[in-house]
């Protein structure tokens, strides 16, 4: 085991023959971090989850810094002191924009978005600095390369993505995705909690199926299902833990459908704002819609995608998304496989218990890197002794934008490689396991979880 440790190479190499001498030599004039960065760095990644719109949408519309901007590091800028009025206000020039911006930027530019932010600016349009002054230089270089290619340019050429799982929410309607960069992964969530007579009016018009009960809200939800599977869906998706918490009881057939009653005759409104995600008059019809989902994600042999941990916005009840409130379904369904998204943090400890405990369970790293790169650290040094490496997912960009899934990749990679290291100053794997491992990391694993299912 000693002569694994990476400070023993170069003794080790003076022992040996001339060819490995020579080798080993090749292998020690770089340090360990290096030489790890090396191998990670020319690593080929599958990308398990993206919210990047079709490239033509993107590069028909004007795109700037702010455009970016938009993407997480403003909610960090808000929580910062700036007001969320100011920040989405209309007809202000971009340099008011920037004056009422760069005060609280100033304070946020360290988080993992901000962080995001700036490597996406430099490494993307070549500006170390984004102030008052590179601004206007910055959004004409963001225009320049707003044009067809950008996305090969940047996913395949520059980030080394092979391919995304895409979250397409924004097409109620199953669409195939671009199969160049993507597959795709669909939500069913308006069919589990369809909030009122109206829900249920657009659900018929997606599905062409009439809802007049539960048995016809299933069916609906079936039919959505089988129009996902021919548009080429790869995996289930949940964001459900933005709307109420994620513990769903085995709902009687009974209570269900007198729930769907009251739902369809509007007895019982859901309450406004806030309060809407704590007190859910529907919650018995939610539940049993829910297992209905997951069998027929088992039915069809289709991955389960949930959302679990810190939500995107400003405000939210993060204990609704605790992990632990899944434990049923993951005892209920032992033939799903269940990837639970942005290692459910500040959860990631019940996460690592939950992904030991059940060999359905996986732990993905999406979002993860940039919510908390010290965090994502921490968690995977954690992980890799508590759960076995098979079942982790090391990277998901998470973004509308492919120059910022980029930035979120260069500090996956980066994270991957310090904490790999640190593995094998520590002894715990040899240098060549841990290239092997980061490989899991990055590409088998989620590859083999979410397989190109169209060529
Ligand atoms: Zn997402």
């Amino acid at each position: 085991m000693l002569s694994r440790r990476g400070w023993l190479w170069w003794p080790l190499a003076g022992a040996a023959s001339i060819g490995s001498a020579r080798a080993a030599q090749g292998r020690s004039s770089k340090s360990l971090r290096e030489r790890l960065r090396d191998a990670v760095d020319r690593m080929e990644v599958v990308n398990t989850h993206e919210h990047i719109i079709p490239e033509a949408e993107r590069t028909s519309q004007p795109v700037d810094f702010f455009t970016l901007a938009g993407h997480y590091a403003i909610n960090d800028v808000i929580s910062a002191g700036l007001p969320a009025e100011t920040a989405t206000r209309a007809g202000i020039s971009p340099v008011e924009r920037f004056q009422a911006f760069e005060p609280y930027w100033k304070h946020a530019r360290f988080t993992g978005y901000g962080q995001a932010l700036r490597i996406a600016i430099r490494d993307i349009y070549g500006f170390d600095e984004i102030s008052a002054a590179t601004l206007p230089k910055i959004d004409e270089a963001i225009a320049a390369k707003n044009k067809p290619g950008l996305y090969r340019q940047v996913l395949k050429e520059r980030a080394r993505i092979r391919y995304s799982v895409l979250d397409d929410y924004w097409n109620p309607a199953p669409k195939p995705a671009d199969p160049e960069f993507f597959v795709l992964a669909r939500k069913f969530d308006r069919y589990v909690m369809p909030g009122s007579r109206k829900g249920i009016e657009e659900l018929e018009k997606l599905t062409g199926v009439s809802i007049t009960s539960l048995a016809g809200l299933k069916q609906a939800m079936e039919k959505s299902f089988e129009q996902s599977l021919e548009a080429g869906m790869t995996t289930v998706k949940s964001t459900i833990a933005y709307n109420r918490e994620l513990r769903f009881a085995e709902a009687e057939e009974g209570a269900a459908a007198k729930a769907f009653e009251d739902l369809a005759q509007g007895n019982a409104p859901l309450p406004e704002g806030f309060r809407a995600a704590v007190e859910r008059p529907f919650r018995t019809l939610e539940d049993h819609m829910f297992h209905h989902l997951v069998r027929l994600a088992e039915a069809h042999g289709v991955p389960v995608q949930i959302h679990t941990g810190i939500l995107a916005g400003n405000g939210n009840f993060v204990t609704n998304t605790n992990p632990t409130g899944l434990t049923n379904l993951f005892f209920l369904y032992p033939k799903v496989k269940f990837d639970l998204f942005h290692i459910s943090y500040p959860y990631q400890g019940e996460l690592a218990a939950m992904a030991k405990l059940f060999p359905n369970v996986h732990i993905d790293f999406c979002w993860a890197h940039i919510i908390s790169p010290a965090v994502s650290r921490r968690a995977l040094h954690e992980f890799l002794e508590t759960v076995p490496v098979n079942k982790i997912f090391g990277y998901g960009g998470d973004y509308r934008y492919p120059e910022l899934s980029y930035a979120h990749l260069v500090m996956a990679r980066r994270n991957i490689v310090q904490v790999m290291s640190e593995k094998v100053e520590d002894g715990f794997c040899s240098e060549d396991e841990a290239v092997a491992i980061a490989r899991m990391l990055l590409d088998e694993n989620p590859a083999r979880m979410f397989p190109r299912r169209r060529a």
